[in-house]
């Protein structure tokens, strides 16, 4: 991840971030989310259901 250049530390504003899914897509299924409420991308607490403009599906 490192090696892509992903931002770190992005505050929940920059990211867009919302506590509810979008288009089907929620942090529960994205590549960054950490179990079982953080992210290598945003700060604070993530929840699953939530999405923001970092999402990428997992593999
Ligand atoms: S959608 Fe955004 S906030 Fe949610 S896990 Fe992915 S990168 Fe983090």
């Amino acid at each position: 991840m490192v090696a892509r250049g992903l931002p770190r530390n992005v505050p929940k504003a920059v990211a867009r971030y919302q506590d509810r899914p979008n288009r089907g897509q929620r942090c529960g299924r994205c590549m960054h989310f950490i179990e079982p409420g953080g992210c290598e991308i945003v700060t604070g607490r993530i929840s699953p259901q939530g999405w923001c403009r970092y999402f990428e599906a997992m593999a």
